[in-house]
């Protein structure tokens, strides 16, 4: 099937490098010359493991293009992905459509036969019934079906969920599209993926409701880290104790510095705002949104605490920037409130990270970027571990603390037993374990 991607970002292009991996014909469009420019070179946008692979062997299979001209992307597709960016808007935290609003505009003015317009981005509930408007208003005589159809995908396993998804949600409500995009992911269906046909406002809601959900999660194992901390408990036994059982699951159970990235954050405060506008509140929503905040700035206190009475004309080597492993996207990361804690406080802030460097720099201008977590960690007086990478999992401790003016070691992972951060004269910090005597 000739499949056109309106927008070649993370979703896009993995959506797009894995419809032709599928077999289909795709097209991706950006309106970013030097994005599509690069993709042209075999030079991927974002880092995501596996990805360049996937791209260049579509691409030499000819079954997988690049361009920043829309007309010639959806010439002739039967399906027409949109999946530029909704961000928050600015002022108000309502999502903002005006890209989704303007890619349905300038294709109604290119449909040529019976299409399916489908979107990939998060959108609130309704967006679906005004591409609809817009398409019908634009090109009032055009066969055309509006479908959404949500991706649940998470930057660095893009591709593995991509392909073995736990369901793809499909809301579409005429039986032409329900076919074109069962024909889409037979290839899924064949491997046993639930293809979940629901209305177009259910398809937009579920999404929402995922990662509200998952974002409550966090929320609640990190509240029950700080209640920990204070009574004298362990998060990890008591998130191992509850997570195996079968009803609540241990995923999303790892108490840390707060959910960041590019969904969680926009996407809870946009669903705030739709039950807002429906007077039907979501109280719980709301909770987390707080909580999540707050978390970010504690984490900075909980640094500076670490480092006594006087932080100020201290060194602290963050390691980890981006807001998970195996990203280099720094959106909404919790790193970017905990420098902005230390900076405020008169702290030398060092960084490393293993891909997102770049991203970060703009982000975070006066960090000292280093070129490894040893380099980070000379002569600094603490060490703050912020993000999971496994290049981050089994450091040398006896190196890193033969190097620093202070040995202190801010896990916000708990990934070293706070026994062998010690052993290495480090003064151990973690998250929702009990102090060390
Ligand atoms: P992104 O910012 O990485 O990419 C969006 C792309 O759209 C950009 O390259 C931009 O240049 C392009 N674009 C904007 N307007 C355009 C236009 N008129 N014509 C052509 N291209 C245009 O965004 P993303 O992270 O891929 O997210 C896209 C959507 O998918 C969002 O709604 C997001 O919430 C959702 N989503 C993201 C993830 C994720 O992990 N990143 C997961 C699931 C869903």
């Amino acid at each position: 099937m000739r499949i056109a991607i309106i927008g070649t970002g993370y979703v896009g292009l993995v959506s797009g490098a894995c419809f032709s991996d599928f077999g289909h014909d795709v097209v991706c469009v950006d309106r970013d010359a030097a994005k599509i420019g690069a993709l042209e070179q075999g030079v991927m946008p974002i880092f995501e493991p596996g990805l360049d692979q996937l791209v260049a062997r579509n691409v030499a299979a000819g079954r997988l293009g690049f361009t920043t001209e829309l007309a010639e992307g959806v010439e002739g597709a039967e399906a027409i992905f949109i999946a530029v960016g909704t961000p928050s808007r600015r002022g108000d935290g309502h999502a903002d459509l005006s890209y989704v609003y303007g890619v349905a505009r300038e294709i109604g003015e290119l449909l040529d036969g019976p299409t399916v317009v489908v979107t990939k981005s998060t959108v609130p509930v309704g967006t679906g019934d005004e591409v609809e408007r817009i398409l019908r208003e634009v090109a009032p005589e055009a066969s055309v079906s509006v479908v959404s159809n949500p991706e649940f995908l998470r930057e660095g396993a893009a591709i593995a969920d991509f392909k073995h998804p736990d369901r793809i949600v499909v809301g579409a409500e005429d039986e032409r599209a329900i076919e074109v995009m069962r024909e889409i992911y037979r290839p899924l269906y064949l491997n046993k993926a639930p293809l979940l046909f629901t209305s177009r406002r259910s398809a937009e809601l579920t999404k929402y409701a995922a990662n509200a959900f998952l974002a409550t999660k966090i929320t609640f194992i990190n509240e029950m880290a700080d209640l920990c901390e204070v009574v004298g408990g362990d998060v990890q036994d008591v998130a191992r104790g509850i997570g195996l059982d079968g009803r609540i699951g241990s995923k999303f159970l790892h108490a840390g510095p707060g959910y960041g990235g590019s969904c969680f954050p926009k996407d809870t405060v946009a669903l705030l705002k739709t039950a807002e506008d429906a007077q039907s509140p979501l109280r719980i929503v709301e909770a987390v949104v707080k909580v999540n905040d707050a978390r970010k700035r504690a984490m900075g206190r909980k640094v500076l605490k670490a480092l006594g009475d006087e932080p100020r004309g201290k060194i602290v080597a963050l390691l980890g920037l981006a807001f998970k492993p195996n990203t280099d996207d720094m959106r909404d990361a919790p790193s970017i409130a905990i420098v902005q804690a230390l900076e405020d406080a008169g702290v030398t802030v060092r960084g490393y990270d293993p891909e997102s460097m770049e991203q970060a720099r703009p982000i975070m201008p006066d960090v000292q970027l280093c070129r490894g977590p040893y380099e980070a960690a000379a002569g600094a007086d603490a060490v703050v571990l912020v993000t999971e990478w496994d290049a981050l999992r089994a450091l040398d401790l006896d190196r890193l603390a033969a190097s620093m003016r202070q040995k202190i070691l801010v896990d916000l992972r708990n990934i070293y037993p706070p026994e062998e951060v010690e052993e290495a004269g480090f003064a151990w910090h973690g998250v929702g374990r009990p102090p060390r005597a």
